[in-house]
Formats: structure tokens, sequence, C-alpha cells
């Protein structure tokens, strides 16, 4: 296999660079996931969707069973105590609940489940490993019941996010506590009372601080050192900074990942959308509630708006963006139905997205796919079809069929399709009938039945008919050029 020219923007050197993995036998990748106290938000999904294409991408490079990539749960947390007790339910409760919700919404925006889904309740050894190490190598000290981590014990830190530690005091809301040495070492455990759950450790009973999960998580499942780490953009600094910090130190390595890779935001009017904004519009609304534009959304349309951007570029959430989202959905599905599979991905849709995933540029050469597939090219729609698997937007016939047929012409007696366009709407035509359980040749005699009424001039028996398929569900409609069509009425 030639080596795959994958090109990554590291937030690390702030430069494009060659992807070049430590072991192309197994390809290691890391992002930060939820903390499952409350549902998702759309913002929340950009990230899943975004390492979701770059692990497609990897496995299709690298091969399937040659890509590891690991994305946390984190199950303990302070706001999850909280929710937990406004509830009244347990954290147990909570968690599993929110984690469920979270499931099935990355499952229908077209998300492969990662190689493992770690949660870092099931990984306080690995954290209290970490910490130790850290006490004895002079990176973190004891106070007040809490273990924190020296900054200034590291002269490196800050080179993630480039800041000097004077900026990121000034610039940071430190966490004034009497028990710190400088303002801005942050906590890798604290004391748990009696109420809030907590773990044996050397230091007395306590939990970690939301940092050393993920240094704990990755180590656990990758190693010391991987391939790629990523996140949305607000993680830089300081949760990444701080985990790079952690695992550099316990392991005494220069780097913990060789590539950091981070999503822009996704925003409402201007600002960014988040929980504590409360601007927030949920994943699992948008997929099962008319809350936002009058119409749930089909996971494909949600995935497909957001790949429309670049993942660095900030996003401007609106309406309009999944309207259009969704006219190229139905668009691609009706040029790539029942094409068959097999077909390689072409080149240009590869190459694109080896450019520090160009999905936009991936989409032009799959617009172009699609105005060939309608001109009768076999190959392209095959093509098309390839590309749209390797994106992830296998286009769900329930999602799409319904809607064709809504808005689409599907039977145009007299019609002027090419002829594999006409072939691909009548078996829509045919399929989608089958599954409201009506007759195709029913529906067909019917509508030529009537045809021949009108040719007659015998316009109640055409009337009579035209509400004989109005009680089916089946609108007819005829048309000012004098041809006749037909379409399903919801
Ligand atoms: P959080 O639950 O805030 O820890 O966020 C989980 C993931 O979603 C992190 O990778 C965040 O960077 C990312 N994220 C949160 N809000 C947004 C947003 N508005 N746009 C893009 N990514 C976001
Ligand atoms: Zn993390």
């Amino acid at each position: 296999m030639s080596t795959p020219a994958l090109k990554i923007y590291n937030t690390l050197t702030r430069t494009k660079e060659a992807f070049r993995p430590i072991d192309p036998a197994n390809v290691r990748m890391y992002v930060c996931g939820p903390t499952v106290y409350d549902y998702a938000h759309i913002g929340n999904a950009r990230p899943l969707i975004v390492f979701d294409v770059l692990f497609r991408l990897l496995r299709h490079l690298y091969g399937a069973e040659h890509v590891t990539y690991v994305r946390n749960i984190t199950d303990v947390d302070d706001k999850i105590n909280a929710r937990a007790a406004e509830r009244g339910i347990s954290i147990r409760e909570l968690t599993e609940e929110t984690n469920k919700v979270f499931q099935e919404d990355v499952k229908a925006l077209g998300c492969l489940e990662p190689t493992m889904q770690p949660r870092a309740t099931e990984h306080i050894a690995q954290m209290i490993a970490i910490i130790e190490r850290l006490i004895v190598s002079g990176h973190a000290y004891t106070a007040d019941g809490h273990v924190l981590f020296d900054v200034p014990s590291m002269p490196s830190y800050g080179r993630l996010s480039r800041r000097s530690l004077d900026e990121m005091i000034a610039g940071a809301r430190v966490d004034v506590a009497p028990y710190k040495r400088g303002d801005m070492d942050f906590v890798l455990w604290k004391p748990s009372k009696e109420n809030e759950p907590g773990w044996e450790s050397p230091w007395g009973r306590g939990r970690p601080g939301w940092h050393i999960e993920c240094s704990a998580m990755s180590w656990a499942h990758l190693g010391e050192i991987f391939d790629i780490h990523g996140g949305g953009i607000d993680l830089v600094f300081p949760h990444h900074e701080n985990e790079i910090a952690q695992s550099c130190c316990a392991f005494d390595r220069e780097v913990m990942a060789n590539y950091w890779m981070h999503n822009g935001f996704l925003q409402v009017e201007g600002e960014k959308m988040s929980k504590s904004l409360g601007n927030f519009v949920t994943i699992h609304e948008l997929l099962h509630t008319e809350k936002f534009g009058g119409r749930k959304w089909p996971g494909e349309v949600l995935r497909l708006a957001m790949l429309r951007t670049h993942y660095r570029q900030p996003i401007d959430w609106t309406v309009k963006a999944l309207e259009e989202a969704f006219s190229t959905c139905v668009e691609w599905f009706v040029s790539s139905y029942g094409a068959p599979l097999g077909a390689e991905v072409p080149n240009e849709v590869v190459v694109s997205l080896e450019d520090d995933l160009n999905t936009h540029a991936a989409f032009t050469v799959m617009h172009e796919l699609a105005r060939r597939s309608g001109r009768g090219d076999a190959l392209a729609a095959s093509q098309l079809r390839a590309s749209l698997d390797l994106i992830g937007l296998s286009l769900n016939p329930a999602h799409f069929e319904g809607f064709l047929i809504l808005t689409r012409v599907v039977t145009r007696v007299g019609g002027d399709e090419s002829p594999s366009v006409a072939e691909t709407l009548r078996r829509l035509r045919r399929d989608y009938l089958t599954a409201i359980g009506q007759s195709e040749a029913e529906v067909d005699s019917l509508i030529a039945a009537r045809l021949t009424a009108r040719a007659s001039k015998n316009w109640a028996e055409s009337d009579r008919i035209r509400d004989e398929l109005a009680a089916m569900g089946i609108a007819v409609k005829d048309n000012k050029d004098g041809t006749t069509t037909w379409e399903v009425k919801r």
C-alpha cells in the first residue's frame, strides 16, 4: 500500500503537517467525550461528527482493523452530582439515562461506535497511579486533602495554547484556594464529603479532577504516547494543556500526542452555543420534535449541515442551512438510489478529505457525480454511493423516499427525464407503494383509466377516479404542459 497523503492542521505547531503515525498498523486517536449529566446539544455534535469522519478516513487509508479510536465518557463530575441531587435521582441513574440518549443521538448522526468508550469511574486506579508518579517526580503536591499539579514545575507548560504563565493567570478564571502554591496549579484529586461519590486513595477518600480522567483513560487504552488527540477549540486551554502536563510529566515524555486537532465553534447569532448561555438546541429535540423549523430533522441532514463548513471554521446554525442540507440529501439519495455497491471512492474525494478534512471540496466532487448520474452515468452513481458511505452519509430510505415522492413528480406521463432517472423514479415509486401497502398495478390502471376518461371528455368519471385515488392517499395533478403526474399525500 502506498503511504497515505493525509495532512492535518496541528494546533501544537499551528501548521498543516503530513500525518505520520507512530505505528501504521495501529493508528491511535483519543477524543474527549461527553460529561453525562444532560442531553448533548448540537454544538457538542460537532466534534462527534468531525472526528467520526476522520475515524472513517483513517480506516479507509490504513485499514479498519488498524485504527483505534477512544472516546471517553465522563461519569464523575461535580455537574453530575448537582444535577442528580436537583432531580432527586441517584448519580448512577442519571449517568445511565444520559449515556443511553447520547448513544442513540450519535448513532442517528451516522457515527460509528468508537473502538472503545471507557468510563472515568472504571479508571480510578490508573488516575491514582499517575498522580502517585507526579508526586514522586516532584510535579504534584498534597495540601489540605487535595493533590495539586505544580504548574511552575513544568517549564514547557502553555506550549499548546501558546500562552505565558502571566497571560494565563490574567486571562483565566483561576480558582483561588488557600491550599494552592501557585494560582495556576490545578486539582488532580480532591476530598469527598460523606454524600459525595468517592474512592479510597493514598490521600483519603476522594474523587478525581476532570483533567486527570483523560490522561488515565488515554494511557490505559492507547499508551503513554499516541497519534491524534481531538476536541473542541474551547478545550485547548486549560483542559488539553493540563492533560499534556499530567501525561508528559508522569511518563517523562516530550509530547502526549503528536497531533492535536480542534473543531471550531457552532454559534447561534454570533454567540457560542452552550449550556451556560441557555441558547442551546439538543440533538434529541432536532431529531425527535418539530420545535426547530417545524419538522423533525433526519440525522443525516444534521450531519451534512455540519460538514458543509470546514471543521476549523465557526458555523452559524440556521434553519435555512438545514433546509439546504435536506435538499442535498434528497438529491444525492435519488442520484445514488439502487446504484451497485463496490465502486471505488473517486480519488478526488479521498484527496479532498486527506487535505485536513476538506469536506466542502469532497462535496463539490459529489455534486458533480450526482449530475453525471442524472445524465445516466451508472459508474458516477456507484461512486457517489461509495463516497456517501466513506463520509458516513448512509441515506436511510425511510427518511427520504416519502419526502421525495411528496415533493417530486413521480410519474410523468410523457415526462422528459433521462432513462436512468425515470428508472430510478419508477423503482422508488414501486418500493414506496409497497411500503404504504398499495399496489402499483392498481394505481397505474386507475391513472390510465382516468386518462382515457379525460381523453373522451368524461369529466364525471375522471373526477370519480381522482377521488378514488385521493382516498388511497394519492393526489393526481394535471399540469399546464398537458402531462399528468401524481404524488403521495400525507
Ligand atoms: P462539553 O460537554 O462542554 O465538555 O463539550 C463536549 C465537547 O463538545 C467538547 O469537545 C467541546 O469542545 C465541544 N463543544 C461544546 N460546545 C460546542 C460548540 N458550541 N461548538 C462546537 N463544539 C462544542
Ligand atoms: Zn479530555
